[in-house]
């Protein structure tokens, strides 16, 4: 068993929508969508989804019939957290993880950080609901916890 997943259409949708309304100058990106099975914790927190740059390695070895020179990112979504997430919360985990994308003026892909200006935009768009990103932490939090307990269960059953 691998530990990530393909993306399924769901992902797949719900990214090109963000991308297209919010996004549409990263457009020309190609982005590997997959799943993590394994949870995943940074700095004391859940990590619902990242997005990295490929390196060269990766991209060559990511060539495939869509992306035939290979992908220029990945973006990476915890699976228990997107089965958990609402439609609204998918839309702002997609849109939140896209805004790390900034391309600098050769039209070069860099990450950035929360610090910049462009994360303003976020807390704005999420007015309706400041706290959801602790919300579907905690809740995919309690489904690992959930799991544990089960493969225990049946371990000793
Ligand atoms: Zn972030």
């Amino acid at each position: 068993m691998h530990r990530y997943e393909d993306s399924d259409d769901n992902l797949t949708e719900v990214f090109l929508n963000v991308m297209e309304e919010h996004f549409p100058q990263l457009q020309f990106l190609k982005f590997k969508l997959i799943y993590d099975l394994k949870m995943r914790v940074s700095k004391g927190r859940l990590v619902l989804a990242s997005v990295e740059t490929a390196s060269p390695k990766i991209k060559y070895l990511s060539k495939d019939k869509i992306a035939i020179d290979g992908y220029d990112l990945l973006m990476i979504v915890d699976q228990k957290a997107w089965e958990v997430a609402s439609l609204d919360q998918r839309v702002k985990l997609m849109r939140h993880e896209l805004r790390h994308v900034q391309l600098d003026e050769t039209g070069g892909v860099r990450l950035v950080g929360h610090e910049i200006e462009d994360f303003h935009i976020e807390v704005k768009l999420n007015q309706d609901s400041p706290e959801w990103r602790m919300a579907l932490a905690t809740l995919t939090h309690d489904m690992y916890e959930q799991e544990k307990l089960m493969l225990k269960e049946n371990k000793n059953g």
